[in-house]
């Protein structure tokens, strides 16, 4: 097999750093004087949390963001010793652990009592970031138990187990700037951080904004915001593209045509035979399918070949899938790139694949299985010019 690279592949997620960087880089600034927290969750939402975090710490982020302590140990495993918050838990979670690895542990209700025992066992006080529930209904503490979670802080903060360095919340419509439960999911957070101080916590952080609410609401981002997608360069609006918010999309998915050939009118194409060619054509094997993390639900996506798009018809197979050229006339195109999407002019962006397949861009990048070698590039991600920066990471 030929070493993964970004100019010998077959199937691809080439990644570029700096685009990561970039997009860091415009956070830092919308967000300012709040901090930035890079969110590499789900292997950096498909990218590669190792790569993209340290990319991100380069660039000015001051904290990283994920949901399992597993992920952040994974991150202090490769030497990374920024500051780390981890914030979805079940009994079974090795606080002990995330304790050792100087990693803080958001804290919802239940888990505080455990990080307390934890904390107990290593000798050395935790630091927590209390999570209130502002609306989303899913982690957090409910505001009618607010005061008695607080209490709970105090009394273990008094004990020299814990200290809580911060209070947070999460936001469930700012994707949708319009709608007023973002107002209230700030009101009930700024309520939540003054009862939190009234009872005399020393908060380092208040923290609530995801992507869409960084973008669109300054008055949300008290000390830090916490970025996932936009780091990716990918756009939280429906209506907005990453060019129009300045952001840079950081993965190019891209393969080979692995077959090439005329068809008659008629022709079917793929499992079911949805779809049958109008007229004499071409038909392309793209050797990518849901095995890959496509989703099979995406035929009337398009990909780019040759600076033109076709369209991907019939259904997506697990290991390819095929698109129509529409002409009788195309040359052997086998071996040639093609691209599923990218941040370049010509090519589908993961938008547009998200929209086929009746989903959003955050699990367009996110589901591409580990069966697509990952590849950095430092800059000109789909252009030749790109400097390999390792492979694999
Ligand atoms: C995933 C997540 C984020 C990042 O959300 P984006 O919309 O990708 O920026 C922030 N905070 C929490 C609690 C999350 O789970």
């Amino acid at each position: 097999m030929k070493p993964a690279s970004s100019e010998s592949f077959e199937r691809q997620a080439l990644i570029d750093l700096e685009a990561v960087r970039h997009n860091v880089r415009h956070f830092l600034e919308v967000a300012q004087p709040a901090r930035v927290m890079a969110v590499v969750k789900a292997d950096g939402y498909g990218h590669g949390a190792v790569p993209v975090a340290k990319a991100a710490l380069e660039a000015g982020a001051a904290w990283l963001g994920v949901a399992h302590i597993t992920e952040a140990l994974a991150l202090r495993a490769a030497g990374i010793d920024a500051p780390i918050l981890a914030w979805l838990h079940t009994p079974e979670s090795d606080f002990t652990a995330a304790l050792t690895a100087n990693v803080d542990i958001g804290i919802s209700g239940w888990e505080i009592d455990h990080v307390a025992a934890a904390a107990k066992e290593v000798q050395r006080p935790a630091r927590v970031h209390l999570k209130i529930d502002t609306g989303m209904g899913r982690n957090g503490c409910t505001p009618e138990r607010w005061e008695e979670l607080i209490g709970q802080a105090t009394a273990y903060q008094e004990e020299g187990l814990l200290r809580v360095v911060g209070v947070f919340s999460h936001l469930a419509v700012a994707d949708e700037p319009r709608r007023p439960e973002t107002d209230e999911q700030i009101d009930r957070f700024r309520d939540a951080v003054a009862l939190a101080e009234d009872a005399g916590l020393d908060l380092e952080v208040r923290h609530l904004a995801n992507t869409p609410g960084t973008l669109s609401r300054p008055d949300a981002h008290f000390d830090m915001v916490r970025v996932g997608l936009g780091i990716y360069g990918l756009s939280p609006f429906e209506n907005e593209r990453p060019a129009d918010l300045k952001l840079r999309p950081a993965m190019t998915l891209r393969s080979r045509v692995a077959n090439c050939k005329r068809v008659l009118q008629g022709q079917g194409v793929s499992y079911g035979l949805r779809y049958k060619t109008d007229a004499p054509s071409t038909l392309v094997l793209v050797p990518m399918g849901y095995g890959d993390g496509i989703p099979r639900t995406a035929s009337g996506a398009q990909v780019e070949i040759g600076g033109k798009r076709y369209d991907v018809v019939g259904r997506v197979a697990m290991d390819q899938f095929v698109v129509d050229l529409r002409t009788a006339e195309s040359p052997d195109l086998v071996g040639e790139e093609v691209t599923l999407f990218g941040p370049g002019e010509d090519a589908p962006g993961a938008e547009d694949w998200a929209a086929a397949a009746g989903t959003i861009n955050y699990e367009i990048v996110t589901r591409i299985s580990p069966r697509v070698p990952r590849v950095y590039v430092d800059g000109e991600a789909s252009n030749d010019g790109g400097v390999p920066a390792g492979s694999d990471a």
